[in-house]
């Protein structure tokens, strides 16, 4: 019996979240289910995040999340930021694969991608200066005073400033992760992706962090001519990660390349900023955000979670594609140590999808198509598919 936090989120998150807890007890595998709601309208009549959210999930120590919306203009800041960075889950785990059936501009490209993004650091850590406020213009002052070689020189109260933190830590504690992962996985290598032409105090700190944590796990680099740094710390690791291929790409390149050659790379780690921008594109590489699973892992607890958002224009229209959170709760059952079922979960999606019969409006050939059923009876489907198996 796994005791796991519920959460089933607002928009379109409590039927696709009922419609995965309906898959997943379908699979045999017993779950003691504690269910915390935590949409919108709960946190607006609060004003905060409901103490027992947190709570349940450090209890439990795992948590199967639907979206939660976030008010444009109101003074909250995203649930979905502040619950993993209360929760210190800084890996965010998102597989891109293609699945038979699904429409996109790729198909017929085998693509099986992993995005592994740190989820608490960089641009996304919120340290920003409002242009027109005392305080920015006094950082202007202090930067321009100090002998960088560089000055902001547009207007100190029409400029505004967002900081860059990145550190050796928050690198190396992602980079780690990745590895674990790509043995654990079997997956064929780790790309490192940043842009540390231009910014060489943080994405030049991660390319050392992450070459000198390659070289630690024994990692075969794939360029040569990639050197670790003679002071890196190197940490000694046990996990023997020599038949995962190290290789280093500069963020604009990789964009290139993942629409031209996507079959060409395994395992993504990236930057919060650039880890959520290339996820959307990775997406959208198997067929868009239906199809998107995620998972954010910390030392202690984790979330699982579909990479799209409520989408509250369909709000309780049954109608709404549950697969991406559906593969978030295989992401789940593997992260429990359940493979088997997690397998089985996984074919009876695949089969589901391929067959193109019971799947939702957004992957028939036509958006309008009447055959479409809804998230309800795609879960059905999933359900009827395993028991078949
Ligand atoms: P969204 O992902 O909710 O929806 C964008 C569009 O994508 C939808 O209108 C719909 O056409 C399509 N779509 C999304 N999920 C789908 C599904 N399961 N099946 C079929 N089609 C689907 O993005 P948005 O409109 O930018 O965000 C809505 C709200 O969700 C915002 O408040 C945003 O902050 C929040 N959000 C939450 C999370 C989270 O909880 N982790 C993530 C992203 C966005």
């Amino acid at each position: 019996m796994h005791h796991v936090t519920l959460i089933p989120g607002d928009g379109t998150g409590p039927e696709i979240t009922e419609a995965t807890r309906r898959c997943l007890e379908a699979t045999g595998v017993k779950f003691d289910w504690d269910v915390q709601e935590c949409g919108i309208e709960v946190i607006e009549k609060l004003g905060k995040v409901p103490e027992s959210v947190l709570a349940s999930v450090r209890k439990n120590q795992v948590a199967l999340k639907g979206p939660i919306t976030t008010p444009i203009g109101k003074g909250f800041r995203s649930v979905n930021v502040y619950l993993r960075q209360e929760l210190g889950l800084y890996a965010c785990l998102r597989p891109c694969k293609t699945y038979k059936g699904v429409r996109s501009f790729f198909s017929g490209v085998n693509v099986d991608l992993v995005i592994v993004r740190e989820n608490t650091e960089d641009l996304y850590a919120g340290v920003e200066f409002q242009a027109g406020l005392p305080a920015t213009a006094e950082l202007i002052d202090f930067i321009n005073s100090k002998a960088t070689g560089r000055k902001i020189s547009t207007g100190k109260a029409t400029t505004g400033v967002s900081i860059k933190p990145m550190s050796y830590e928050g690198t190396r504690n992602i980079a780690n992760f990745a590895f674990d992962y790509a043995v654990k996985a079997g997956r064929k290598s780790v790309t490192s992706v940043c842009k540390a032409n231009i910014m060489k105090f943080t994405d030049g700190l991660w390319y050392d962090e992450t070459r000198a944590v390659a070289a630690a796990y024994g990692a075969k680099f794939e360029q040569p001519e990639l050197k670790v740094a003679p002071d890196a710390e190197l940490a000694g690791k046990t996990t023997d990660a020599s038949q995962v291929a190290y290789m280093e790409r500069l963020i604009d390149n990789m964009c290139m390349q993942l629409v031209q050659k996507p079959e060409q790379y395994d395992v993504i780690l990236l930057s919060n900023l650039y880890g959520d921008i290339l996820s959307d594109l990775c997406a959208g590489l198997v067929g868009g955000l239906g199809v998107a699973p995620g998972a954010n892992i910390g030392p202690s607890s984790a979330i699982f979670e579909a990479t799209h958002g409520s989408a509250p224009k369909y709000k309780g229209q049954n109608k709404v594609n549950p697969t991406a959170l559906i593969l978030s709760g295989k992401l789940m059952l593997e992260h429990l140590g359940e493979k088997a079922a997690a397998e089985k979960l996984e074919a009876a999606v695949a089969a589901v999808i391929a067959e193109g019969k019971d799947v939702t409006y957004d992957m028939k050939p036509h958006r309008t198509d009447p055959t479409a059923v809804g998230t309800a009876q795609m879960a059905d489907a999933i359900i009827a598919k395993m028991q078949s198996m």
